[in-house]
């Protein structure tokens, strides 16, 4: 059903509220309008995350607010050049194609690119991601780009009903995020785990993660 722009904002205000300290609230705005996206903002949300490039493209512009926009959603190479210029942080790259291609752009147009590294937590086939097991091989050869810098994981997990199916996907999640921290690549940083969305986000938080990506509980009653 559809939220008035009143209650999206008393769901921010509760929901930034119940958070624990720490931990960040980035608005999953996919399919939102520019009133809904604005209700949160006001609120208090500072984060915006969108799944898809043209969404951004038509949305940000229309905000002087210091929000800080992210890409959560699968990126195709064709598309790197936009979401360079429109998207703070990158959470969703998964393959060392795509971050050289975000590298090379990012050289040419003067600029360093937080990004996290998507982990397909569940080996689903159908997902996007990279394997648990080959996580660190990745992160260790995204060290070598000198443009993009690797600020954390993130991870979505298989669709569940019930959260608690989640936890021991974002469980080995966070191990990987762990294990690379005290590996201590050059220009890695783990920073953010990007965990748990609006069924799940408290499993999230008790597994660790720092950012939870939420769309339906705000935007939706
Ligand atoms: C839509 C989406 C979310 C938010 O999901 P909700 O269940 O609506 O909270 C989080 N992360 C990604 C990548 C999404 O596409």
């Amino acid at each position: 059903m559809l939220k008035s722009t009143d209650d999206i904002r008393i769901t921010a205000v509760r929901l930034l509220e119940s958070l624990p300290a720490g931990v960040t609230l980035v608005a999953a705005a996919k399919g939102r309008s520019v009133e809904q996206v604005r209700s949160v903002i006001e609120a208090g949300v500072t984060h915006i995350g969108h799944n898809y490039v043209q969404e951004a493209e038509a949305m940000r512009p229309l905000f002087a607010e210091p929000v800080s926009w992210h890409l959560i959603g699968h990126l195709q190479s064709n598309k790197a050049r936009k979401a360079i210029e429109l998207f703070d942080i990158v959470q969703t790259v998964d393959s060392l194609r795509l971050a050289s291609d975000l590298d090379r752009r990012c050289a040419s147009m003067h600029r360093m690119l937080p990004i996290l590294v998507e982990v397909n937590s569940g080996g689903e086939e159908s997902k996007s991601g990279v394997l648990p097991e080959q996580v660190d091989e990745l992160v260790s050869d995204l060290a070598a780009l000198r443009h993009i810098q690797v600020q954390g994981l993130m991870t979505m997990g298989p669709r569940s009903g019930d959260p608690e199916d989640s936890r021991r996907y974002f469980h080995t999640t966070r191990l990987a995020f762990e294990r690379l921290a005290r590996v201590g690549l050059p220009r890695v940083e783990m920073r953010y785990l990007s965990m748990g969305m609006s069924n799940s986000f408290r499993v999230a938080i008790e597994e660790g993660a720092n950012l939870v990506r939420i769309g339906s509980l705000l935007f939706e009653s």
